[in-house]
């Protein structure tokens, strides 16, 4: 019974002329909203706004949207693990963390001294690069779909990418001008970023979003807070604010949340610069930044 419905349902999608792009999370249907603007498709969004992307549980009605989205855009098995068999046999995905081009950096372990092998951190839209080269493999995905309008997908993705230079070189010069840049963070999220804003990370309370430190690593912590004078700290929305005061036991400091999922940036052309923007404007915050 269901799969006669979903044939049905595709033959009518095929029907129709405007390019539906189903993303798994915010950042990257910001990214399609910006390759797509004007020309009438359709952009939604899998792992709604406050659900954790890193352990999110699909929902049936998200199967079918997978099944009637014309291109499924999502980072890839580092980070939405949920999708990885779900997406097994879809033809229409692109898969962020394998693009050409694309960088992608080994997780770090939470002390900052090194990386661990076999791991590939997961937040790699924070890096404009990386954001310019899912916009321009987008156009091209679009573009063979509906080669009338290959031109303005193509030229939609050139306009974001030199949007992303500016935002770029601006965001440099902005952070140059502060006494410090070391920060540590709640859970490490902020690599893909930290070369543009010219950022020191001094750890993560973390091992991963969802775990405890354990004491060690907490009094190690602790005592290179101290000793460096370190008061940058970085957490998500509804990070644990006694954790963090804890680490910093009495030394002033300066908490702030990051939305590394841009939640608040609205779903449209400019939305993407919209929510790194909100990103740097923490950050810049957190370091004394006036
Ligand atoms: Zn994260």
């Amino acid at each position: 019974m269901r799969l006669p419905a979903l044939l049905l349902l595709s033959l009518l999608c095929s029907l129709s002329q405007a390019a539906e792009v189903l993303a798994s999370i915010r950042p990257l249907a910001l990214i399609a909203a910006a390759v797509t603007d004007g020309q009438g498709g359709r952009v939604s969004q899998l792992v709604p706004a406050g659900a954790s992307s890193h352990h999110y549980q699909p929902r049936p009605s998200d199967r079918l949207a997978l099944a009637r989205a014309d291109v499924v855009l999502w980072i890839g098995p580092a980070h939405e693990r949920f999708l990885t068999r779900m997406l097994a046999a879809s033809p229409n995905v692109l898969t962020a963390q394998s693009l050409p081009g694309i960088s992608r950096k080994l997780q770090r372990r939470p002390n900052g001294d090194g990386a661990i092998a076999g791991t590939v951190d997961p937040h790699l839209w924070l890096e404009p690069d990386n954001a310019v080269v899912i916009a321009r493999a987008l156009a091209e995905a679009l573009a063979r779909r509906e080669p009338a309008q290959a031109e303005a997908y193509r030229k939609n993705a050139a306009a974001f990418a030199n949007r992303m230079a500016t935002f770029k070189a601006s965001q440099a010069v902005r952070f140059q001008g502060l006494p410090s840049r070391s920060f540590v963070a709640y859970h490490d999220a902020y690599q893909y970023i930290e070369p543009m804003l010219g950022l020191n990370f001094r750890g993560s309370l973390l091992q991963s979003p969802e775990s405890k430190p354990g004491a060690k690593h907490f009094l190690l912590m602790s005592q290179r807070i101290r000793q460096e004078g370190i008061f940058c700290f970085l957490g998500e929305p509804g990070f644990d604010k006694a954790l963090a005061k804890h680490v910093f036991n009495g030394r002033p400091t300066n908490p702030v949340e990051v939305d590394e999922l841009f939640t608040k940036a609205p779903l449209d052309a400019v939305g993407f610069e919209a929510g790194l923007l909100q990103m740097t404007d923490a950050i810049h915050g957190c370091l004394g930044g006036k």
